[in-house]
């Protein structure tokens, strides 16, 4: 009997898979996983979630083996390299099929073109499964038939088109006879420190596996669901589900997060308890921005959602860049954030909006700049999210935040870190200041404390930032 290969991506679990269900079904599997360091890296990925990933192949590749199925495990330098590397895998083990589950960038439905071309013209079935968002690109559209470019709008077709049948979860695979088959053995994960020069941070924050993933949404549902919709802007609360890395790489499913939601919620996404309402409607921004990758693949080229704003002129400010990278930007709550990030792999979401407008707005830095370095270090590192993050906090993308509303990073710390708690967490140097002082520290304090005054001023930036926009606005 012929095997089927699944090919797993960013889709590393056994539970609740579509394409591994289907590989499933059509009889023994064999899992191939192919690694492209160097291609992830010109993504712009760092060691942080090269680190998770390679930790999260090996748990998958124990759960496989415990249902017999071998994982094979090839190296690639590049996207086009994989369909020669999938063939030849194909012949070695007479596979008669290939299942995937699609990924929406512009690189990735390229590489998986050229995948399905190839298999075609060997006269060997493929299938690609839309796995990791109820509704495949296009299947959502508004009235006159384009992707949607808001998203109120989407969301609302999002809930009133969704059926149990998107969200019914799939089988995992149940255990298979033994093949003559065997797993290869797997990288050693200094690789990852040699090819990135750097070291992964703190991977005991981020424990690998379905297990851990399926956990997390326990917990979050049990003790902080519900509370969300108050708790989810203050960044020492610890309020969200904090899945974001397991979401990104698939070691859980949205459905499997809905379904829980559905078990709490009497049965319903859309009304009943405000937190697990409001957690769903983060969900659903989630696959918004695939569905615009998707539709609007000019975001996957650097390119700028909304094209007019291509001409702004974005300030070179390497010092400017270096400091908010190093958190040395004077504002305590942006530079907390930062380090945050550094040391984590993690940022919360009121503090990405923080910084990424601080960095776009307060410094008028190209935020494909601060794209790039939260790829580099976020261990939830996802193209489309970050994006479209991004662009918003730019307003150059899609519900772009509007250009004169720029958010006062003092106002922000005062009020979502009232107590300057998460400042003194990640600044110790400004732990032994008074609570409120923490926000915006006295300038006499400057030459006593190892801290750096502010780099620019908030009310000079704003207007700066306003009239590159207004230029902008004038010449188009
Ligand atoms: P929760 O609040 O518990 O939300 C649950 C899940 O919903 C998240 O895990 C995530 O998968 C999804 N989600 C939540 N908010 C958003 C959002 N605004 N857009 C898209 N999906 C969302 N998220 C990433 O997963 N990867 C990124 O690379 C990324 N980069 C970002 C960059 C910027 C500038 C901004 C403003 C946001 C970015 N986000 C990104 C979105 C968001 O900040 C994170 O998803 C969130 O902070 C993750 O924490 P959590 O898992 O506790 O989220």
């Amino acid at each position: 009997m012929s095997v089927n290969l699944m090919w797993f991506r960013s889709d590393l679990r056994l539970h609740d898979n579509r394409a591994l269900e289907a590989a499933a079904r059509h009889g023994p599997v064999v899992a191939v996983y192919l690694r492209s360091l160097p291609h992830w890296q010109r993504h712009g990925h760092g060691a942080n979630q090269l680190d998770f990933r390679a930790r999260s192949v090996a748990e998958l590749k124990q759960a496989l083996e415990e249902r017999n199925i071998p994982l094979l495990y090839r190296d690639i330098n590049d996207f086009a390299e994989t369909a020669d590397a999938l063939l030849a895998i194909a012949r070695e083990t007479g596979a008669s099929a290939l299942h995937f589950n699609h990924e929406y960038p512009l690189d990735e439905k390229q590489r998986d073109r050229a995948v399905v071309e190839a298999f075609k013209a060997a006269d060997l079935a493929v299938a690609g499964h839309h796995d990791a968002i109820a509704f495949a690109p296009g299947e959502l559209l508004t009235g006159k038939g384009d992707f949607y470019s808001v998203f109120t709008p989407f969301s609302k077709a999002w809930h009133r088109q969704l059926s149990a049948e998107r969200l019914a979860l799939s089988d995992a695979p149940t255990a298979q006879k033994r093949l003559s088959i065997t797993s290869d053995p797997l990288p050693d994960p200094a690789d990852i420190t040699k090819a990135t020069n750097n070291t992964a941070v703190a991977s005991d924050l981020w424990p690998a596996g379905e297990d851990a993933a399926a956990d997390r949404l326990a917990r979050f549902l049990r003790f902080r669901g519900r509370r969300y919709a108050q708790q989810r802007d203050y960044p020492m609360t610890a309020g969200t589900s904090e899945l974001s890395p397991y979401l990104a790489l698939g070691m859980i499913s949205h459905r499997q997060c809905l379904q829980a939601v559905l078990g709490e919620n009497d049965g319903t996404l859309a009304e009943g308890d405000a937190g697990l309402v409001a957690w769903v409607n983060e969900l659903v921004w989630r696959e918004f921005y695939r569905h615009v990758a998707a539709g609007f693949p000019r975001v996957c080229r650097h390119r700028a959602f909304q094209v007019d704003t291509e001409a702004l002129a974005w300030r070179d400010d390497e010092a400017g860049f270096a400091a908010w990278c190093e958190g040395r930007t004077g504002y305590p709550i942006v530079d907390a954030a930062m380090r945050q990030l550094v040391t984590t792999g993690w940022m919360h979401n009121r503090l990405r909006m923080v910084t990424a407008m601080f960095l776009t707005k307060h410094l008028l830095i190209d935020w494909r700049q601060g794209e790039a370095f939260f790829m580099r270090h976020l261990v939830d590192g996802e193209f489309c999210a970050n994006n479209g993050g991004w662009q918003w906090a730019a307003s150059t993308g899609t519900d772009a935040a509007p250009y004169f509303r720029i958010f006062n990073p003092t106002t922000q710390s005062l009020r979502f870190d009232a107590d300057g708690e998460f400042i003194a967490k990640w600044l110790p140097e400004l732990a032994e200041l008074p609570a409120k002082q923490r926000h915006a520290p006295p300038m006499d304090m400057f030459s006593s404390v190892d801290y750096p005054a502010p780099i620019v001023e908030h009310k000079a930036a704003r207007l700066r930032a306003l009239d590159a926009f207004k230029r902008l606005s004038s010449s188009s």
